[in-house]
């Protein structure tokens, strides 16, 4: 099998049949083998009744239905895990991506030998102010945070080789960072292409202008899980000896200052607690401790957590 397509989808009943019948004309015409996955993400609407009704006439068509909408991340993972394609391909269901692609886009990851190449909507037809310019700065921070050097990391059509999907975990709305997960596995080969984009023709966006706010909060997850996923001490630790250290020298001097004056210059009037510092000195100590406890508890989850899955490793038996 040379091809898997998958395909999220949410309420998008009026673009399937069209979506599918392009996808099998494209691979008839490059003598492509293939199979979609359609994952119905919960949808209300008819888009299940449609897909399995094209089951019927094409035996490529693999169909997976949750039973609410998880998001497309999950959708993703769910076809990830099944796919059986050299190549895989992701793509949105509402036509905006187009199936047309899916030729160049194969031969990038089969010829060219990437591990991922990411579509670029390099001329965009969405709204310019909910998506268009949140989409510039979002993707300014995703390439600085991550070191991944894409434009566009939110394009649905990507292309992937079969072993970078099974070798990770996209999970909440991580879908976003799908190169980021994989560069971070040792997947580094990635590129982008400009693609085709085009205004929705049916049905509404299902992702409103709070996904920037999401996608930022999850690309610091994603930043300071992989530099310090695997060893949380060495974040908590070290920024909990740093606190610790400056309260207890804080505490040390005002101990040592107000020794001095009730022996040295007998001065019996003076409360420690009137000097700011030792508040700042008792809080900074609590903290460090805090942050140190947090460290500890971090290694011990990973220890009994630890997952073998995660490595990604080739053998030469
Ligand atoms: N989608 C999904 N689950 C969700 C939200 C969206 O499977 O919870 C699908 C949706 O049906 C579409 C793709 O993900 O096929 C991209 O969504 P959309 O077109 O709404 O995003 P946009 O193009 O506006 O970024
Ligand atoms: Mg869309």
């Amino acid at each position: 099998m040379n091809l898997s397509i998958i395909i999220p989808l949410l309420n998008e009943q009026d673009s399937l049949e069209e979506l599918f019948n392009r996808i099998a004309a494209v691979c008839k015409a490059s003598k492509l083998s293939y199979e979609v996955w359609f994952v119905d993400d919960g949808s209300t609407d008819l888009s299940w009744s449609i897909i399995e009704n094209l089951k019927l006439q094409n035996p490529q068509i693999h169909g997976i239905r949750f039973s609410k909408n998880y998001g497309k991340s999950q959708a993703l993972h769910a076809a990830f895990e099944k796919a059986n394609g050299d190549v895989i391909i992701t793509m949105d269901a509402d036509l905006q991506d187009f199936p047309e692609e899916i030729p160049e886009l194969y031969e990038m990851v089969k010829v060219g030998n990437y591990d991922i190449v990411s579509g670029w909507k390099k001329k965009r037809f969405d709204n310019v102010m909910t998506k268009n310019i949140p989409s510039k700065l979002f993707n300014l921070a995703a390439r600085k945070v991550s070191g991944v050097s894409l434009h566009d990391f939110n394009c649905g059509l990507k292309a992937y080789k079969k072993q970078v999907v099974k070798s990770i975990d996209v999970y909440g709305d991580m879908h976003r960072y799908i190169p980021v997960l994989a560069a971070n596995a040792g997947f580094r080969n990635i590129t982008e292409k400009p693609v085709q984009h085009q205004a929705r023709p049916y049905g509404t966006s299902k992702f409103g202008t709070e996904r920037f706010i999401r996608g930022f909060l999850d690309l610091i997850t994603l930043w300071f899980v992989s530099r310090f996923g695997g060893r949380p001490m060495h974040f908590f630790g070290a920024a909990g000896t740093l606190m610790f250290v400056i309260g207890f020298l804080s505490a040390l001097w005002l101990g040592i200052s107000k020794l001095i004056d009730v022996y040295a210059y007998k001065i019996y009037g003076n409360l420690l607690a009137n000097n700011p510092w030792f508040f700042i000195a008792l809080t900074m100590m609590i903290l460090g401790s805090l942050l140190f406890v947090g460290g500890f508890l971090g290694e011990l989850i990973i220890r009994t957590n630890r997952e073998q899955k995660n490595y990604h490793i080739e053998e030469l038996i």
